[in-house]
């Protein structure tokens, strides 16, 4: 059983800055690498950071995305960057 296909989809927002790939990066061991860009990823998003396998321990990290600003956006995903 899986619940995956209910998750929301932003096929309102314009694409072309939500192509392609998008920087992963490990706040612990600072490595960092390429993964693709997924339709839940915030459009404006250019960094993903989230402990990587080596360094996880058994927690549940929490995954943050920043902006090209280095901003750590926390905004509701449902609204659009320039809604506030
Ligand atoms: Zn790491």
């Amino acid at each position: 059983m899986t619940d995956e296909q209910d998750k929301p989809r932003f096929c309102a927002l314009p694409l072309e800055r939500r192509v392609g790939w998008i920087l992963l990066r490990c706040p612990k061991c600072g490595r960092e690498t390429h993964t693709d860009r997924q339709p839940t990823d915030y459009m404006e998003a250019i960094r993903i950071e989230v402990t990587c396998p080596d360094c996880d321990t058994g927690d549940f990290s929490e995954m943050m995305q920043f902006d090209e600003d280095g901003r750590h956006i926390t905004r509701d995903p449902d609204e659009t960057p320039n809604a506030e």
